[in-house]
Protein backbone atom coordinates (compact mmCIF):
# COMPACT_ATOMS: atom_id res chain seq x y z
CA UNK A 1 0.00 0.00 0.00
CA UNK A 2 2.27 2.84 1.21
CA UNK A 3 5.95 2.36 0.10
CA UNK A 4 9.42 4.08 0.79
CA UNK A 5 12.96 3.57 0.39
CA UNK A 6 16.57 5.71 1.64
CA UNK A 7 19.65 5.36 0.76
CA UNK A 8 22.12 8.02 2.37
CA UNK A 9 26.32 8.71 3.57
CA UNK A 10 28.69 5.00 4.07
CA UNK A 11 28.76 6.15 7.64
CA UNK A 12 26.04 4.29 9.48
CA UNK A 13 23.58 6.81 11.27
CA UNK A 14 19.58 6.94 12.71
CA UNK A 15 18.57 9.10 9.56
CA UNK A 16 17.47 5.91 7.40
CA UNK A 17 15.33 4.82 10.04
CA UNK A 18 14.18 7.91 10.79
CA UNK A 19 13.45 9.08 6.91
CA UNK A 20 11.25 5.89 6.61
CA UNK A 21 9.54 6.33 9.78
CA UNK A 22 8.69 9.82 8.86
CA UNK A 23 7.55 8.17 5.33
CA UNK A 24 5.32 5.92 6.78
CA UNK A 25 3.48 8.14 9.00
CA UNK A 26 2.94 10.21 5.79
CA UNK A 27 1.90 7.83 4.09
CA UNK A 28 -0.70 6.59 6.55
CA UNK A 29 -3.80 8.03 4.90
CA UNK A 30 -3.89 5.70 2.42
CA UNK A 31 -5.01 3.25 4.54
CA UNK A 32 -3.15 -0.13 5.81
CA UNK A 33 -3.63 -3.38 7.90
CA UNK A 34 0.01 -4.10 9.10
CA UNK A 35 3.52 -1.95 8.74
CA UNK A 36 7.02 -3.19 8.43
CA UNK A 37 11.12 -1.68 8.03
CA UNK A 38 14.01 -3.26 6.64
CA UNK A 39 17.68 -1.61 7.83
CA UNK A 40 20.81 -2.39 6.01
CA UNK A 41 23.26 -2.35 9.06
CA UNK A 42 27.16 -3.33 9.50
CA UNK A 43 25.49 -5.77 11.63
CA UNK A 44 23.56 -7.53 9.05
CA UNK A 45 19.48 -7.05 8.03
CA UNK A 46 17.58 -5.87 10.63
CA UNK A 47 13.52 -6.45 10.12
CA UNK A 48 10.66 -5.16 12.09
CA UNK A 49 7.23 -5.89 11.26
CA UNK A 50 3.29 -5.79 12.95
CA UNK A 51 0.16 -6.51 12.37
CA UNK A 52 -2.03 -3.09 13.24
CA UNK A 53 -0.86 0.43 13.52
CA UNK A 54 2.50 1.98 12.87
CA UNK A 55 2.13 2.31 17.16
CA UNK A 56 2.79 -1.39 17.35
CA UNK A 57 5.89 -1.40 14.39
CA UNK A 58 6.88 1.55 16.90
CA UNK A 59 6.07 -0.31 20.07
CA UNK A 60 8.86 -3.12 18.18
CA UNK A 61 11.40 -1.13 17.99
CA UNK A 62 11.82 0.67 21.08
CA UNK A 63 11.79 -2.40 22.87
CA UNK A 64 14.30 -4.14 20.31
CA UNK A 65 16.37 -0.78 19.24
CA UNK A 66 18.10 -1.20 16.15
CA UNK A 67 21.54 -0.28 15.25
CA UNK A 68 22.64 2.57 12.97
CA UNK A 69 22.37 1.51 8.96
CA UNK A 70 23.01 3.12 5.46
CA UNK A 71 19.62 2.14 3.82
CA UNK A 72 16.29 1.36 4.43
CA UNK A 73 13.19 0.01 3.02
CA UNK A 74 9.79 0.67 4.96
CA UNK A 75 6.03 -0.33 4.05
CA UNK A 76 2.50 -0.17 5.07
CA UNK A 77 0.30 -2.98 3.83
CA UNK A 78 -3.43 -3.71 2.87
CA UNK A 79 -3.60 -7.19 2.61
CA UNK A 80 -4.55 -9.09 -0.37
CA UNK A 81 -3.27 -12.45 0.07
CA UNK A 82 -2.92 -13.69 3.32
CA UNK A 83 -4.96 -12.05 6.91
CA UNK A 84 -3.22 -9.09 8.30
CA UNK A 85 -0.71 -10.95 10.99
CA UNK A 86 2.60 -10.73 11.95
CA UNK A 87 4.20 -12.95 9.73
CA UNK A 88 2.30 -11.67 6.24
CA UNK A 89 3.51 -7.75 7.19
CA UNK A 90 6.40 -6.49 4.77
CA UNK A 91 9.50 -6.99 3.81
CA UNK A 92 9.82 -10.35 3.26
CA UNK A 93 12.95 -11.71 4.02
CA UNK A 94 14.88 -14.49 2.28
CA UNK A 95 18.41 -15.11 2.56
CA UNK A 96 20.14 -11.83 2.58
CA UNK A 97 17.35 -9.93 0.67
CA UNK A 98 14.44 -8.11 2.33
CA UNK A 99 11.43 -7.25 -0.32
CA UNK A 100 8.87 -4.88 0.05
CA UNK A 101 5.71 -4.91 -2.51
CA UNK A 102 2.45 -3.18 -3.42
CA UNK A 103 -0.11 -4.61 -5.63
CA UNK A 104 -0.59 -8.34 -6.48
CA UNK A 105 1.40 -10.48 -8.35
CA UNK A 106 -1.52 -12.29 -10.70
CA UNK A 107 0.86 -15.57 -11.06
CA UNK A 108 2.38 -16.30 -8.18
CA UNK A 109 0.43 -19.24 -7.69
CA UNK A 110 2.87 -21.04 -10.24
CA UNK A 111 5.73 -19.21 -9.44
CA UNK A 112 5.23 -20.43 -6.09
CA UNK A 113 4.89 -24.19 -6.70
CA UNK A 114 8.34 -23.88 -8.52
CA UNK A 115 9.46 -22.77 -5.71
CA UNK A 116 8.08 -25.48 -3.40
CA UNK A 117 9.12 -28.23 -5.78
CA UNK A 118 13.05 -26.13 -5.68
CA UNK A 119 12.97 -26.76 -2.01
CA UNK A 120 11.57 -22.91 -0.94
CA UNK A 121 10.00 -22.77 2.58
CA UNK A 122 7.52 -20.50 2.85
CA UNK A 123 7.08 -18.06 5.94
CA UNK A 124 4.09 -16.23 5.17
CA UNK A 125 0.73 -16.68 2.85
CA UNK A 126 1.47 -13.43 0.71
CA UNK A 127 2.14 -13.18 -3.24
CA UNK A 128 5.25 -11.09 -2.35
CA UNK A 129 7.34 -13.39 -0.44
CA UNK A 130 7.31 -15.57 -3.43
CA UNK A 131 9.30 -12.35 -5.28
CA UNK A 132 11.81 -13.17 -2.45
CA UNK A 133 12.07 -16.46 -2.99
CA UNK A 134 13.03 -15.75 -6.98
CA UNK A 135 15.49 -12.51 -5.98
CA UNK A 136 16.98 -14.63 -3.93
CA UNK A 137 17.61 -17.15 -6.50
CA UNK A 138 18.07 -14.77 -8.93
CA UNK A 139 21.14 -12.93 -7.18
CA UNK A 140 24.44 -13.49 -8.52
CA UNK A 141 25.96 -10.39 -7.10
CA UNK A 142 24.42 -7.36 -9.14
CA UNK A 143 21.00 -6.81 -7.02
CA UNK A 144 19.59 -4.37 -10.55
CA UNK A 145 20.38 -7.51 -12.46
CA UNK A 146 18.55 -9.91 -10.15
CA UNK A 147 15.37 -7.92 -9.89
CA UNK A 148 15.43 -7.13 -13.97
CA UNK A 149 15.33 -11.06 -14.53
CA UNK A 150 12.71 -11.43 -12.05
CA UNK A 151 10.16 -8.74 -13.14
CA UNK A 152 10.28 -9.91 -16.15
CA UNK A 153 8.73 -13.35 -14.75
CA UNK A 154 5.64 -11.82 -12.99
CA UNK A 155 2.62 -10.52 -14.14
CA UNK A 156 0.17 -8.14 -12.39
CA UNK A 157 0.63 -5.11 -11.06
CA UNK A 158 3.49 -4.31 -8.52
CA UNK A 159 5.78 -2.01 -6.82
CA UNK A 160 8.87 -3.36 -5.59
CA UNK A 161 11.71 -2.00 -3.29
CA UNK A 162 14.38 -4.89 -2.30
CA UNK A 163 17.75 -4.42 -0.09
CA UNK A 164 20.73 -6.87 0.08
CA UNK A 165 22.94 -7.11 3.55
CA UNK A 166 26.42 -7.13 1.94
CA UNK A 167 25.32 -3.66 -0.21
CA UNK A 168 25.34 -1.67 1.99
CA UNK A 169 24.48 1.91 -0.16
CA UNK A 170 21.85 0.38 -2.88
CA UNK A 171 18.05 0.20 -3.00
CA UNK A 172 17.16 -1.43 -6.11
CA UNK A 173 12.87 -0.37 -7.02
CA UNK A 174 10.65 -1.61 -9.81
CA UNK A 175 7.36 -1.02 -11.34
CA UNK A 176 4.39 -2.05 -13.52
CA UNK A 177 0.68 -0.66 -13.13
CA UNK A 178 1.29 0.70 -9.43
CA UNK A 179 3.55 4.10 -8.91
CA UNK A 180 7.14 4.46 -7.54
CA UNK A 181 8.63 8.31 -7.45
CA UNK A 182 12.28 8.55 -6.85
CA UNK A 183 12.86 11.51 -4.18
CA UNK A 184 16.90 13.23 -4.97
CA UNK A 185 18.25 14.44 -2.21
CA UNK A 186 22.60 15.88 -1.48
CA UNK A 187 24.48 12.81 -0.92
CA UNK A 188 21.14 10.85 0.13
CA UNK A 189 18.41 9.66 -2.25
CA UNK A 190 14.33 8.39 -1.41
CA UNK A 191 12.06 6.42 -3.10
CA UNK A 192 8.34 6.08 -2.40
CA UNK A 193 4.66 5.30 -3.59
CA UNK A 194 4.40 9.14 -3.53
CA UNK A 195 5.97 11.88 -3.17
CA UNK A 196 4.60 11.98 0.06
CA UNK A 197 6.78 9.64 1.55
CA UNK A 198 10.00 11.90 1.26
CA UNK A 199 8.22 15.42 0.70
CA UNK A 200 9.60 16.47 4.46
CA UNK A 201 13.47 15.70 3.01
CA UNK A 202 12.98 16.85 -0.60
CA UNK A 203 11.04 18.28 -3.07
CA UNK A 204 13.26 17.55 -6.38
CA UNK A 205 11.66 13.97 -7.59
CA UNK A 206 11.96 12.02 -10.86
CA UNK A 207 8.60 10.17 -12.39
CA UNK A 208 9.29 6.96 -13.30
CA UNK A 209 7.64 5.24 -16.77
CA UNK A 210 5.93 2.14 -17.29
CA UNK A 211 8.10 -1.14 -16.43
CA UNK A 212 10.90 0.11 -15.34
CA UNK A 213 13.75 -0.60 -12.86
CA UNK A 214 15.05 1.98 -10.39
CA UNK A 215 18.85 1.24 -8.68
CA UNK A 216 19.63 4.62 -6.07
CA UNK A 217 22.89 5.15 -4.25
CA UNK A 218 23.40 7.78 -2.19
CA UNK A 219 24.67 9.78 -5.44
CA UNK A 220 23.46 8.23 -8.22
CA UNK A 221 19.97 7.24 -10.05
CA UNK A 222 19.90 4.89 -12.78
CA UNK A 223 16.88 4.06 -14.52
CA UNK A 224 16.50 1.05 -17.07
CA UNK A 225 13.35 -0.22 -19.12
CA UNK A 226 12.20 -4.39 -18.15
CA UNK A 227 14.32 -5.22 -21.53
CA UNK A 228 17.99 -3.43 -19.41
CA UNK A 229 18.06 -0.22 -21.70
CA UNK A 230 18.73 2.81 -20.26
CA UNK A 231 15.54 5.06 -19.69
CA UNK A 232 15.22 8.52 -18.97
CA UNK A 233 12.73 9.93 -16.59
CA UNK A 234 11.27 13.18 -15.76
CA UNK A 235 12.84 15.53 -13.10
CA UNK A 236 9.84 17.49 -11.22
CA UNK A 237 9.71 19.99 -8.51
CA UNK A 238 6.81 18.79 -6.34
CA UNK A 239 5.01 22.00 -5.26
CA UNK A 240 3.30 21.66 -2.05
CA UNK A 241 4.11 22.27 1.23
CA UNK A 242 5.75 19.82 3.40
N1 LIG B 1 -0.32 -8.36 -2.27
C1 LIG B 1 0.56 -8.00 -1.20
C2 LIG B 1 0.10 -8.60 0.11
O1 LIG B 1 -1.03 -8.97 0.25
C3 LIG B 1 0.76 -6.48 -1.06
C4 LIG B 1 -0.47 -5.73 -0.64
C5 LIG B 1 -0.25 -4.19 -0.62
O2 LIG B 1 -0.29 -3.58 -1.69
O3 LIG B 1 -0.05 -3.65 0.48
O4 LIG B 1 0.85 -8.74 1.01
Amino acid sequence: CGIVGYVGPAAPSPRPLEVVLAGLGRLEYRGYDSAGVALVTPEGLVTAKRAGKLTNLLGELEAHPVADATAAIGHTRWATHGGPTDANAHPHVVGKIALIHNGIIENFAPLKAEMLADGATFASDTDTEVVAHLLERAFEGDLTAAMLAVVNRLEGAFTLLAVHEDIPDVVVGARRNSPLVVGLGEGENFMGSDVAAFISSTKRALELGQDQVVTITPTDVDVITFEGAPAQAREFTVDWDA
